[in-house]
């Protein structure tokens, strides 16, 4: 099997694994239990809090850890709302976030008191710094701009705008799954007040999400119960996936260089073997400031869900867009952002690589890509 679908989860490394392995079995204690077997549990889950902090600038005490990204980016938007509940206040967004952000926008808009910009992006998807300045009203509270997009890889300029923000009143809130652990961040070089990461995105495990919120802010608790992250988020901490997340996160920092360069050598490889053969093909998103794994193609006359089960009867594991968007005949709401129509959009397919996939991998993934679109044109 190959799996080169990496931007919808990684594999666990075998370090994070080994980590996790004695906080499910021996030490199962309760991190909030008084004698050993708790105390141990505690201070793991406080190393790893530390690690994580570390790993993007922050102190320990500005990290909650949550189920997952989703949970994240759906507490930050429903709580920025709910502390302004008496006024009617206006958020700006994209309109290529990840559905954990868009549907809570939404879901705030026909709330009511909530009015949402939703910016549109270039035909490279990236933000324009001053579609954001435009936009900005006497009642903007917020600001949510993802780090860089999980279907095309596009790398927003976060921190421009969180220099234009910063001069303001107005929150910052940056949904940064697909970057922590791939790419250098910096909360306090991108002037963020709060950051999304989640851990499955960076070889950690599923489960395990990552909410940075800058100190001195207020946030309202997700989870009534007793005092475990801050009391912002009761219940029995999830000690194993935590562990594994702290270590994954470092070893990805320590690997970043060497990773990079093995990425962006693959992608390079790919794009330039499948437009080799099929000079039709077309590279969606932005070949400068993009994350290093991901390339997303879009293949004129056929279908992205045909190609993708073709591959998979391979063995081969890519997607249409996001892992969020498949199962629904509906395009992908990046790609039609970036301007493509329904049909183009319909035949797109993610590659996305990870740590584990090599380059003889690469090879294999561009003769069958090109043997599978040859063999869909061939029927037509
Ligand atoms: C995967 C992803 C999420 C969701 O994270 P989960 O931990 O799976 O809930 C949010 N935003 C982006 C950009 C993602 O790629």
């Amino acid at each position: 099997m190959i799996y080169a679908d990496n931007a919808a989860t990684t594999r666990i490394s075998d370090g994070a694994f080994e980590q996790m392995l004695p906080f499910l079995r021996e030490q199962y204690g309760n991190a909030s239990s008084q004698y050993s077997l708790g105390v141990k549990a505690k201070r793991a889950v406080k190393q790893a809090r530390k690690k994580v902090a570390s790993a993007i600038g922050a102190e320990a005490s500005e990290i909650i850890f949550t189920s997952g990204g989703s949970e994240a980016n759906s507490w930050i938007l429903r709580c920025v709302a709910e502390f302004y509940h008496n006024e009617k206040i206006h958020i700006i967004t994209s309109i290529i976030e990840h559905h954990s952000v868009l549907k809570a926008c939404r879901a705030l808009e026909q709330g009511g008191g909530v009015e949402v910009t939703f910016l549109s992006v270039d035909n490279t998807g990236r933000i324009s710094v001053e579609d954001v300045k435009a936009a900005i009203k006497h009642n903007t509270k917020l600001v949510s701009i993802m780090l860089a997009n999980n279907e095309i890889g596009t790398i927003q300029p976060i921190a421009e705008i969180g220099q234009i923000l910063c001069e303001r009143d107005i929150l910052f809130h940056t949904d940064a799954v697909q970057a922590v652990g791939h790419i250098p961040v910096s909360v306090g070089d991108l002037q963020v007040d709060f950051l999304t990461a989640s851990a499955h995105k960076f070889n950690g495990a599923k489960g395990v999400g990552i909410l940075y919120k800058r100190s001195g802010l207020e946030l309202s608790p997700l989870i009534f119960g007793g005092e475990q992250e801050h009391g912002l988020r009761a219940g029995t901490e999830n000690v194993a996936g935590i562990v594994a997340a702290g270590y994954a996160i470092e070893e990805s920092m320590a690997k970043m260089d060497e990773s990079t360069k093995r990425l962006q050598a693959m992608v390079y490889c790919t794009v330039k073997g499948i437009l080799a053969r099929l000079p039709t093909a077309q590279v969606n998103g932005d070949a400068k400031n993009c994350l290093p794994g991901i390339i997303n193609f879009s293949f004129e006359g056929a279908s992205g869900e045909a190609l993708m089960q073709l591959l998979d009867l391979k063995g081969i594991c890519v997607s249409t867009s996001s892992a969020c968007n498949s199962g629904q005949d509906t395009p992908s709401h990046v790609l039609l952002a970036l301007g493509l129509t329904e049909e183009k959009a319909k035949s797109a397919i993610r590659i996305s690589y990870g740590r584990y996939n090599t380059m003889d991998q690469a090879d294999t993934i561009i003769s069958a890509v090109c043997d599978a679109y040859e063999k869909i044109m061939a029927h037509h």
